[in-house]
C-alpha cells in the first residue's frame, strides 16, 4: 500500500492549490450518480482556480473534472452561460446584461434575501460547498470595473462641506 500524501493536506494534482472539503450530498448533486460514486467515499476537495480543469480530487489521486458535472460551473468558466448562483439559476450573463442595462445589478440583494429567507441551498447546490454570495460579488466588482469606461451622472460629484458653518468661534 502507497503511503504517499496520506499525511500531508492534499493539494489539486492539476493546479497545487489546496482546496476545500465537501460533503457528500454537495457532490451527489452536482455530479451524475456514477461519478460521485467514484470519489464521495474518499474526501473529495473543490478545486476553485479558475484556470484548472480538475472540479473536485481526492487525496489518492482521483480527480473529476469540471466538465463532468451537470451544472455549468461559473468559477470555471468566465462565459456568460456560467452559472454563479445555483438556487436562483443566476448567471456571469444575467450579472453583465443588468449592468449594461442598469449600471447596476440587484443579483446580490436577491441573494441576500434568499439566505435571509432560508429557502437558499447553496452549500448544497452550488459545487464550492458553500455560499455563492463572494463570488457573485467579485463578479459584480469585475464587470462594473470592466465597464467603468461608461460614464456616470454628474451627480456624483463632490459635494461636501460647502457651508461655511462650522469654521471657527467653537474654542
Ligand atoms: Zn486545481
Amino acid at each position: 500500500m502507497a503511503r504517499r500524501g496520506s499525511m500531508a493536506v492534499a493539494t489539486c494534482p492539476g493546479c497545487g492549490q489546496i482546496g476545500r472539503s465537501v460533503s457528500a450530498r454537495t457532490v451527489h448533486a452536482v455530479l451524475l450518480a456514477e461519478v460521485a460514486t467514484r470519489i464521495v467515499a474518499v474526501k473529495p476537495r473543490f478545486c476553485r482556480s479558475a484556470g484548472c480543469d480538475v472540479l473536485y480530487y481526492c487525496a489518492d489521486g482521483r480527480t473529476v473534472g469540471s466538465r463532468e458535472a451537470h451544472v455549468h460551473v461559473g468559477i470555471k468558466h468566465a462565459d456568460d452561460a456560467s452559472l454563479l448562483c445555483y438556487c436562483l439559476g443566476i448567471t456571469r450573463g444575467d450579472i453583465a446584461r443588468d449592468i449594461a442595462t442598469t449600471g447596476t445589478t440587484a443579483a446580490p440583494e436577491r441573494i441576500l434575501a434568499t439566505i435571509r429567507s432560508s429557502t437558499c441551498d447553496c452549500e448544497v447546490k452550488n459545487p464550492s460547498g458553500t455560499f455563492c454570495l463572494g463570488d457573485v460579488r467579485k463578479v459584480v466588482d469585475e464587470i462594473r470595473r470592466a465597464t467603468r469606461a461608461a460614464p456616470l451622472d454628474d451627480k456624483g460629484a463632490p459635494t461636501v462641506c460647502q457651508g461655511g458653518e462650522d469654521d471657527g468661534a467653537d474654542k
